[in-house]
């Protein structure tokens, strides 16, 4: 035993803590990775540039603003709302731990409908609030009258809605939003609405946002930006929100360049937008194909497809395809998802290749 094993017997973590396994998602070293809803291009070259421009022009002495005033008002110019309205960190799963940490916790409760985003009910227990799972339909749709039921029994703090939701795709109807609130309203909870891949979807909870209303939307930098590698995100809601996650937020969180990357990526709306419309027609052609093939698929309002093989074990599947240098996300971890693969949108000769090592795999 070595004396860090031998020291693991005596100084112990917190008991939940120490029987939680980690999040996931497997990085293999393959020709074609469409398994963690990356963008498959990066940002154009003046994008760089001006990031480059950026570093040059760094106080790296001195530390950055702490409330990130100027990438603040820039989001919120993007969205027409109040710089007060929004809340920005180091990825929206900082957003989303931070939200937690401010309205979660001992003696409280957190909400989730699965098969949902799994760091949902992840940071709710790292942060001691307990999860009420409530439970998408057949088809991932929700129900309204039951998610209602079950948030005025449980009464959680903090509902969680994911919409595009990871990993079916599932875009909630601006009706299931509306009920949602009514709920969370009369329960005397917050309705966060996730909207990582909201670009991809026809539309988003963001109008629903005042100054009276208990709902926040999160929003990220990773996917239609094509920044996964710089880790930022940002929340939409009210101000009296926004200031509870300023106190739990650590100071300085965001660091001076990622300021500066988030607000430049701002100037490239276009370019986003094109990679988008790109991602959007891909998405169609990807699920038309899939169709095609031995397999059930879910229509998607995001970057990425889920599906079922039909007559083969998913897993077999995912390995027939790892061993051909296509990595997809394996979903069998995931409640109710047994035998299931979401495959993110990738370039059209990505895509062709998934498509033709499945056809090839499933013939
Ligand atoms: N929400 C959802 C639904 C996601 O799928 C992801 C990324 N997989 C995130 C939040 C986190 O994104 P990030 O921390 O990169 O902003």
């Amino acid at each position: 035993m070595t004396a860090d094993n031998a020291a693991s017997g005596t100084v112990r973590p917190r008991d939940d803590i120490a029987l939680m396994v980690g999040y996931h998602s497997p990085q293999l070293d393959v020709a074609v990775r469409l398994n963690t809803n990356e963008s498959p291009l990066p940002p154009p070259p003046a994008f760089a540039e001006a990031v480059a421009a950026a570093a040059r022009s760094v106080a790296w002495n001195r530390y950055p603003d702490r409330s990130a005033r100027e990438l603040r008002s820039r989001i919120a110019a993007r969205h027409r709302v109040d710089p007060d309205r929004v809340f920005a960190a180091n990825g929206s799963n900082e957003v989303l731990q931070c939200l937690l940490l401010a309205y979660g916790g001992a003696g409280r409760s957190a909400a989730t409908f699965e098969p949902t985003y799994a760091l949902h009910s992840h940071l709710a227990r790292v942060t001691g609030t307990s999860v009420v799972e409530g439970a998408r339909g057949d088809d991932f749709t929700l129900d309204p009258e039951t998610a209602g039921a079950l948030i005025a029994t449980a009464r959680p703090s903090v509902t969680f809605l994911c919409s595009p939701n990871n990993p079916s795709g599932t875009v909630a109807s601006r009706a299931v939003v509306g009920s949602l609130l009514d709920s969370v309203r009369s329960a005397g909870g917050l309705l966060c609405v996730d909207e990582a891949y909201a670009e991809f979807a026809p539309h988003s909870a963001l109008e629903l946002v005042d100054d009276r209303t208990p709902l926040a939307v999160t929003r990220t930098y990773s996917k239609t930006w094509a920044m996964a590698g710089a880790r930022l995100g940002y929340l939409i809601g009210p101000p009296w929100l926004v200031a509870e996650l300023d106190k739990v937020a650590l100071p300085y969180h965001l660091d001076a360049l990622k300021q500066a990357v988030g607000i430049a990526a701002l100037d490239f709306v276009d370019d986003m937008q094109a990679r988008v419309d790109a991602i959007v027609a891909e998405r169609t052609r990807l699920t038309d194909r899939l169709c095609e093939l031995a397999v059930d698929v879910w229509p998607s309002g995001a970057n990425f497809v889920l599906f079922r093989p039909r007559h083969r074990d998913g897993a077999e599947v995912w390995q027939q395809l790892v061993d051909r240098s296509v990595l997809v996300r394996n979903c069998a971890s995931w409640p109710r998802l047994a035998g299931c693969l979401r495959v993110t949108v990738g370039t059209p000769a990505e895509n062709d290749k998934c498509l033709d090592a499945l056809a090839e795999i499933l013939a």
